[in-house]
């Protein structure tokens, strides 16, 4: 039987049975662990092939070289920035993620920010809820239609995002680097540079993944590059856009709003300065979520696992250049 070992559980999927069956149907031993701590993982994942990690960044190179028959680490999501994916490159470690869990749900929800802050659908239900029947003269107001949406990052998520926009009337200004122009324009919308979608954008949306090159992409100085009175959204990861200059360019009125779903620290200090800013709506990391995305999600983190048990491979594997230089099975 290959060992297969839940790090850090989630309240929501608890006891993992279906899991545990569906695991154990293709060979393998799904073992729910309790852990916090890197200690804990290594006290508790003994002869495991395969860690399933939910959030806790605790399965680190120290735990990579001391559990030997460690061969595969999958995150539960399609983020895997709490995985130091060179380290266990280097160890002959495989990384998969699930890579298409939420991919709707997050384009929805990032529409669904981009009209609740454009036209202040939370600020006047604020009132509504206190009594008030308040003027919409109170507040700005903006058309969406013939404005211009900017997404940086235009993978599963950002063209899912973008296929939305352009239904409701949005012209689509795309940054990502790492896409050849042709690929972009071929869906019709236009390349940019970094500083042009900042300074083009009326409403601008990230969905770039977390790593050492775009953390704090978003900080005081690309801010202050964006055209102002526009809308920042951020549904990918909190750390993109740097909270101190986001909340200084909402007080200043630099920008209009913004929507977010991810914060730098979660949960979100009940004393964050954000919860205080007027045109912000937030919302509590879930914009992956629903019950369709949730089961999609079991199923595919399964299926990793029952094609690595069967193929020494998965499809969701993120680290291919590992292929061919995996540990062995059963450790050295
Ligand atoms: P993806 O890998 O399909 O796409 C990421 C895109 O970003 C790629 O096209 C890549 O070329 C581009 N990119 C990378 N670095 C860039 C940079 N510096 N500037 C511009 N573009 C850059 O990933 P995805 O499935 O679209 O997911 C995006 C991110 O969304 C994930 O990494 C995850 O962190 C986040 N996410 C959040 C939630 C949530 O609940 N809020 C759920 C799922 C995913």
């Amino acid at each position: 039987m290959i060992q297969v070992f839940q790090v850090d559980p989630v309240e929501e999927l608890l006891p993992y049975t279906n899991e545990i069956l569906k695991v154990g149907s293709t060979g393998g031993n799904l073992v729910i662990g309790d852990c916090s701590t890197e200690a804990d993982v290594l006290a508790q994942a003994g002869d495991s092939e395969i860690l399933l990690v939910s959030w806790k960044p605790i399965v680190t190179p120290h735990v990579m070289d001391s559990l030997p028959r460690l061969r595969l680490i999958v995150r539960w999501g399609v983020g895997y920035d709490q995985i130091d994916v060179p380290a266990a490159t280097q160890r002959g470690i495989a990384v998969a993620n699930a890579p298409t869990y939420g991919v709707e749900e997050v384009a929805e929800h990032t529409i669904a920010l981009l009209f609740t802050c454009a036209r202040r659908i939370a600020w006047f239900h604020e009132r509504m809820r206190k009594g008030e029947y308040p003027s919409f003269k109170l507040n700005r107001i903006q058309r969406i239609a013939g404005q211009s949406l900017g997404v940086i990052g235009l993978g599963r998520i950002g063209s899912a995002v973008a296929k939305r926009a352009r239904g409701v009337g949005l012209k689509i200004l795309v940054y990502d680097p790492n896409l050849d122009d042709s690929q972009i324009r071929a869906q019709g919308y236009e390349v940019c540079t970094f500083d042009q979608v900042l300074a083009e954008s009326d409403f601008l949306t990230v969905h770039v993944p977390l790593n050492a090159s775009t953390a704090h992409l978003l900080d005081f100085t690309a801010i202050s590059k964006m055209k102002k009175g526009a809308i920042l959204l951020n549904t990918s990861r909190g750390p993109i856009i740097d909270e101190t200059a986001l909340a200084a360019a909402l007080e200043s009125g630099h920008l209009d709003a913004a929507g977010i779903d991810v914060y730098e620290r979660e949960p979100l200090s009940a004393i964050s300065p954000l919860r205080d800013l007027e045109h912000i709506v937030l919302t509590p990391h879930m914009a992956s979520y629903s019950e369709q995305s949730w089961q999609g999600l079991r199923d595919e983190v399964c299926n990793t696992v029952s094609e690595w048990i069967r193929h020494s491979w998965a499809s969701t594997v993120v680290n291919l250049e590992v292929r061919d230089q995996l540990r062995p099975r059963g450790g050295n």
